[in-house]
């Protein structure tokens, strides 16, 4: 274990380092990194890595490399600007454990910016908090994970082990950014994701399942044209059936560990719609994008299937549906949820780690949204540990988070990093 007297510098670095730290978090809140554009916020992070002698990887996922792997998720977009960043340290001597700092670069989409107080990407801080569109969730994570070693560099230590800095896309659509890190060879024993999840630890996690509905066909009759014989009006039904499943598989929870006490753990999100072609013409088209969640051990192609049969029964007896029967297509995260089994050495570690940052003792939570914890979990059972600062409105209007809450987060990875690692002396030579 870390003497006192090491733990109370490596915090105080911490500290001395956080103007900087906020800095650069402000720095890469600018980046507007949508899917399909974090390829300029990637840029910064390999130049800002690379600035601290770390060995560089930087590549676009092929669909290729990853299509094979159970936790793939399928692709509809073009991944040439879907970049992977990952800076390597190596000791001169292993001694320790190796880690994994993991975080996601892309962020959500907006929504209308007159329903922002001030511009998304133009980050800001008023008292506590840093606002923007990614400020939370999680720019400020990837930051604390390169302040953390900056916080130890400082005192003059590298880690006794490997560690693996890594800033993934496609967190947000598919997964699969984390997912072709693992693929192309990167494994450690351990991972930590600064996610923002209120200073807690992520026990277990839902999967989630992405589609598009499409309803098409000519109505039958002109003179069925009112209610259901148009393509956007059948589109309704369809969308009640889908919430009568999410409502049985939301009674299942109680068979679920961790998800029982959750009150409605299984969400259904109809995300967007579009339909019809003007005012006067029956519609003869209309698609909706949904997201649903699964529980852990779930299968997401059975679950798909019985999505899809969900659909077909719903279809059947409906007057324009019977003829047109909807087809469903498959466009993102088809992904399984993970539980993070208790008390591994890891989670022991952060719990100190985490206590002497903050405090107090740190708490877990079961969270109902996708993280990138399930590649290492699942597919390298690797303990991922997803930890991170407090947040408010990721996914929303005005997302902010709490810089005294990164600040003490930052501190617990460092000393996670000192003790899981160890730690070697910077030599002159
Ligand atoms: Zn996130």
């Amino acid at each position: 274990m870390l003497d006192e007297t090491l733990s109370r510098e490596i915090l105080a670095a911490v500290d001395e380092g956080f103007g900087g730290q906020l800095a650069f978090t402000q720095n890469l809140v600018r980046f507007p990194s949508l899917r399909g554009q974090e390829h300029t916020a990637q840029d910064f992070l390999f130049e800002e890595m690379r600035a601290r002698d770390l060995t560089m990887d930087r590549w676009a996922i092929e669909v290729g490399d990853i299509e094979h792997h159970p936790g793939f998720s399928p692709v509809k977009v073009d991944y040439s600007n879907a970049i992977n960043v990952v800076g390597t340290h190596r000791p001169g001597e292993e001694q320790g454990r190796s880690l994994i700092l993991n975080g996601h670069v892309d962020v959500v989409p907006t929504g209308p910016l007159d329903m922002w107080s001030k511009p998304p990407f133009d980050p800001h801080v008023e008292g506590d908090w840093l606002y923007g569109r990614g400020s939370g969730d999680m720019k400020a994570g990837i930051a604390a994970n390169i302040f953390a070693l900056d916080a130890l560099k400082r005192l003059g230590f590298h880690p006794a082990a490997r560690v693996h800095l890594q800033s993934v896309t496609e967190e947000e659509c598919t997964g699969n950014g984390a997912l072709s890190c693992l693929v192309r060879g990167y494994r450690a024993d351990a991972a930590i994701i600064p996610e923002p999840m209120d200073g807690k630890l992520v026990r277990a996690n839902v999967g989630v399942l992405w589609f598009r509905v499409h309803v098409r066909g000519v109505p039958v009759h002109v003179l069925e044209a009112g209610s259901g014989a148009n393509a956007i009006e059948a589109a309704f039904p369809l969308i009640s059936a889908l919430h009568e499943l999410e409502e049985r598989w939301n009674g299942e929870k109680s068979a679920q560990k961790y998800f029982e006490n959750l009150e409605h753990p299984i969400n259904l999100n109809v995300g967007k719609i579009a339909g019809g072609d003007w005012a006067s013409s029956v519609p003869a088209w209309c698609s909706f994008d949904c997201r649903i969640s699964i529980y852990p051990g779930w299968n997401p192609a059975e679950r798909a299937a019985e999505i899809e049969s969900c659909l077909r029964a719903a279809a059947q007896n409906h007057p324009f549906l019977a003829n047109n029967p909807p087809e469903v297509e498959w466009n993102g995260f088809f992904a399984e949820g993970y539980v993070l089994e208790e008390g591994s050495d890891a989670e022991r570690l952060l719990e100190r780690t985490h206590l002497a940052s903050h405090g107090h003792n740190l708490e877990s939570m079961v969270t109902p949204a996708y993280l990138d914890g399930r590649v290492f979990v699942l597919y390298d059972n690797c303990p991922c540990l997803v930890y991170g600062p407090y947040s408010e409105g990721i996914h929303g209007f005005d997302e902010r988070v709490s810089l005294s809450s990164i600040k003490r987060v930052t501190g617990a990875i460092a000393l996670f990093i000192a003790e899981w690692c160890g730690l070697e002396r910077i030599s002159d030579g």
